[in-house]
């Protein structure tokens, strides 16, 4: 083991969205060190993380560029049309991929199947090391560049730090930058299910009081549409009742919840819980160091969108880097990320207010509100333009968009 390491860009954490900077630092010409505390053997099986992501088209885009997304193989399902509704009314909106395109507004991916896709990349690029089981000890940085003591005793050099470790990101904590912090006071359960009838690529979201109920199509082992993803959302006091319920009665309610449209429902997966909070940090950059991801941003699940920013960080970034490097400057330097920072800060800022919006309109039961929304999404419905510019947020190709994320090289 080499006690001294010198590398252009230490990433911290190598998440779903840690790695994949590391793949697209690498195709912007970049060596990278990238480490864990967890090994990738660990994070990539099903008992480490049982969600699947809704990854809308653009990031496909960026991820079929970065030669992700071919490694998926066929571990992923189309999203065609979605509808969402509100409680058990009649009131509801509906997605339909035919009234723009014809592509898929997105695709279903199981977190486990990214993360093997993710490893199975880096270990191919010679310019990127991997040092999983490890945290940093101390990070010092200054205009000379950045140093890392790592729990091994190895020691990196590298010109820029970026934060990739998540919502306690250590990163952060260390540069003393402040977070916006609030509990949203509700939990998520997620679990794969069957049903009986093919869900035709039709994602649904339910609103009911405490929280949204999505139902997200997968395929099964043996290539059929009876498989589903779901992300059940309640008031966390609620969902510790429901954890304690026997599988007879937890199905019982289950199948209440998501109704009877594609006939019987059965649980086929453990349970995973999510306790959910808001959280948003004060900057993203300090000296030579940046922060991505859920480092960076917090957001409520009820839109499928965390992921999805997390590579809009990582396109911005790597793209900023690139070009200034091109033009002989410092990566690690203020202008370069001052750059990165006003790219991403009005994106991060309008998507998590509008999902915390989204959240507190549709998550109570106060008559204005159930009217105002019953109405708003029967407007919408019919309102062409509107729904239009919804579709395209929701397939991530509003903004002023990185090229990785238009599908372009960089
Ligand atoms: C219920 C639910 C459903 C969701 N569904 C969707 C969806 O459909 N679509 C979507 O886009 N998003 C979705 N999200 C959000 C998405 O899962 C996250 O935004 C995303 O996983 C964040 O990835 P990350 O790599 O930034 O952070 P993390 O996944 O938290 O990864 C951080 C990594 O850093 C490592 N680490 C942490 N601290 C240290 C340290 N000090 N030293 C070394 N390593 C460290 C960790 O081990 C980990 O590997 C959902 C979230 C929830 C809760």
């Amino acid at each position: 083991m080499k006690k001294n390491l010198k590398t252009d860009i230490l990433i911290v954490g190598n998440g779903m969205v840690g790695a994949t900077a590391a793949i697209a630092f690498a195709q912007a010409g970049f060596q990278s060190i990238i480490i864990d505390q967890v090994k990738p053997l660990e994070q990539a099986s099903m008992s480490y993380d049982g969600r699947a992501s809704a990854i809308a088209s653009a990031s496909q885009k960026m991820l079929q560029q970065l030669g992700i997304w071919g490694r998926l193989k066929k571990n992923y399902t189309p999203i065609l049309d979605i509808r969402v509704s509100d409680q058990s009314s009649r009131h509801f909106l509906h997605y339909a991929s035919n009234a723009v395109d014809n592509k898929p507004l997105g695709f279903m991916v199981e977190n486990r199947h990214f993360r093997q896709a993710l490893n199975a990349e880096l270990g191919c690029l010679d310019s990127i090391t991997l040092i999983s089981g490890v945290k940093a000890e101390t990070i010092r940085r200054n205009n000379e560049g950045v140093f890392a003591m790592l729990t091994n005793q190895q020691i990196i050099k590298a010109s820029l730090i970026v934060g990739a470790d998540g919502r306690q990101s250590q990163v952060r904590s260390e540069a003393a930058i402040s977070l916006t912090r609030y509990d949203y006071k509700q939990t998520g359960i997620v679990l794969n299910v069957e049903h009986e009838y093919d869900h035709n690529n039709i994602a649904h979201e339910h609103f009911y009081s405490g929280g949204p109920f999505a139902i997200l199509p997968m395929r099964n082992d043996r290539g059929k549409n009876i498989k589903s993803s779901i992300v059940w959302i309640d008031k966390t006091e609620k969902i510790s009742k429901i954890l304690e319920m026997q599988d007879e009665q937890f199905n019982f309610l289950l199948n209440q919840k998501f109704g009877d449209f594609l006939g019987r429902v059965s649980a086929i997966s453990p349970k995973w819980t999510y306790p959910l909070s808001f959280q948003f940090a004060n900057k993203c950059i300090d000296e030579r160091l940046a922060l991505v991801g859920d480092a960076f941003h917090g957001l409520h699940p009820i839109a499928g969108q965390g992921f999805n920013m997390g590579l809009r960080d990582v396109a911005a970034l790597a793209e900023v880097l690139v070009d200034n490097a091109r033009l002989g400057l410092d990566i690690g330097g203020f202008s370069t990320l001052k750059e990165y920072e006003m790219w991403r800060h009005f994106d991060n800022t309008s998507m998590l207010f509008f999902t915390d919006t989204l959240n507190r309109l549709f998550s109570n039961n106060i008559l204005p509100l159930k009217v105002l929304r019953q109405l708003g999404l029967t407007i919408t419905n019919k309102l062409g333009p509107l729904k239009k510019n919804l579709m395209l947020y929701a397939k991530g190709d509003v903004g002023d968009l990185p090229k990785l994320l238009e599908g372009r090289s960089l």
